[in-house]
């Protein structure tokens, strides 16, 4: 097995440098955030281009891999 330094997922597919961007934006979903109502840090994507508390319920639109660009 090579090294891997990213993600699974996409496999050998689609190029290295889709890949990068790939695992660019996944990091970036998936890193911790506070809800800017409550301070919770159970914030995060409900769908695309939501995101939702889990805690206070707050709701708001956002881009589809992050809050604000
Ligand atoms: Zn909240």
């Amino acid at each position: 097995m090579a090294k891997k330094k990213s993600l699974k997922g996409l496999g050998a597919r689609y190029g290295i440098k889709i890949r990068k961007e790939y695992t660019k934006v996944h990091f970036k979903l998936k890193a911790g955030r506070a809800c800017p109502e409550c301070g919770s840090r159970r914030f995060g994507r409900a769908a695309v281009g939501i995101w939702a508390c889990g805690k206070c319920g707050l709701k708001v639109a956002g881009t589809a891999y992050d809050v604000k660009v």
